[in-house]
């Protein structure tokens, strides 16, 4: 996205629904409360609802630009003659996404990466082009397994947003991190008053204070990779993947996880109708490396395992200067068997 000439401007807290009344052209989403406890991503039916101090969702934002299932073309084919194939390319009214946490926007930088530089992806990148992620800025961490800090974000960071929120007394602190960001704010007209410079140094003072909160800490990030590669071969992945049941939810709630698998699903057969469809994936499911040769190079927990913590910290790393892990915290705490990624980077990711 076009980086944008900072402005930063104060909004009143009560004034955030009329903003969103002016946003008409747009479908709003922001989290809402689920069920006890679950945060999640819902479109914004009234505005007055939306309160953006909630706990992390428990969904990651990735769905809106790489949902969990997708229909990538229609096929048609009546016997002997050719097959029609009917273009589905996404074309979503424009949307905006409120409430995103800064871990979570660096998620979506890492997708940009998968989507558009390894891969050139229509799909992922006609959602993206429709969708704007307006962040919120942590307090503090929101739960006791984040560590943002660890993997070089903060809990301000603005990586891969449009524009970034921090709640100061009574009032919000916008700043625009890209045009589009910058032209949704103006739409606000004059709810939004300029930021002072007392403003600007009490949201400096904000997000210092919240990046100084305890975190989980990863030691020497920048000697992971090359660790992790000593350690390839350690037994200790088979005793700390034990107890793994290969639900695959650290993976399919990770905001930078984006492997998919693609099946033709037939669903007349004369004429032979259907789609091809693509659906989240996971290295966790013991078939996902399966060959048709029947031999599998990835038959064992701790070599499932492996790949996960690698490819984060090691393959993504070496390929493109970054970890492939945003530090949310999700796999940690959502693991039903407590598999935890950071205690797996200190055991076996540490020279
Ligand atoms: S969430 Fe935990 S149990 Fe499920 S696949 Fe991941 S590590 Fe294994
Ligand atoms: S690996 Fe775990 S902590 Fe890192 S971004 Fe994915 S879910 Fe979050």
């Amino acid at each position: 996205m076009t980086k944008t000439m900072a402005m930063e401007k104060m909004l009143n807290k009560a004034d955030l629904a009329a903003w969103m009344g002016k946003l008409e052209t747009h479908q709003l989403f922001a989290p809402m409360l689920e069920d006890e406890g679950v945060w999640n991503y819902a479109p914004v039916v009234k505005a007055a609802d939306v309160a953006l101090d909630q706990p992390n969702t428990v969904r990651p934002p990735k769905d809106f630009v790489f949902p969990q299932r997708e229909t990538l073309y229609r096929f048609e084919q009546v016997r002997g003659e050719a097959p029609v194939l009917t273009e589905t390319l996404p074309d979503p009214q424009p949307s905006v996404v409120f409430g995103v946490r800064p871990c979570d926007s660096r998620g979506l930088v890492r997708q940009d990466i998968v989507f558009t530089k390894e891969f050139d992806d229509p799909y992922f990148q006609g959602r993206r082009a429709k969708t704007i992620f307006v962040g919120q800025a942590c307090k503090v961490p929101p739960s006791p397994n984040c560590f943002c800090n660890s993997v070089g974000g903060s809990p301000s960071s603005e990586d891969g947003l449009d524009l970034l929120m921090t709640e100061l007394d009574g009032k919000y602190h916008v700043k625009a991190v890209t045009q589009r960001g910058a032209d949704l704010l103006a739409k606000g007209g004059a709810l939004f008053k300029e930021a002072s410079a007392s403003d600007k140094a009490a949201v400096a003072k904000a997000h210092e204070s919240a990046k100084a909160h305890p975190q989980r800490p990863i030691k020497e990030l920048g000697k992971v990779a090359g660790a992790l590669k000593q350690n390839f071969d350690s037994k200790a992945w088979d005793e700390m993947a034990k107890a793994c049941i290969g639900c695959g939810i650290c993976t399919f709630l990770c905001p930078t996880c984006h492997c998919f698998d693609i099946n033709d699903e037939v669903t007349c057969s004369s004429p032979c109708k259907g789609e091809r469809v693509r659906t989240w994936d996971t290295c966790q499911f013991p078939d996902f490396t399966m060959h048709t040769s029947g031999h599998n190079p990835r038959e064992t927990l701790g070599s499932r395992l492996r790949q996960r913590v690698c490819h984060k910290f090691q393959y993504f790393t070496e390929n493109h200067d970054m970890p492939q892990c945003t530090g949310c915290g999700r796999c940690i705490s959502l693991c039903p068997v407590g598999i935890d990624i950071v205690s797996v980077v200190e055991r076996l990711g540490q020279p």
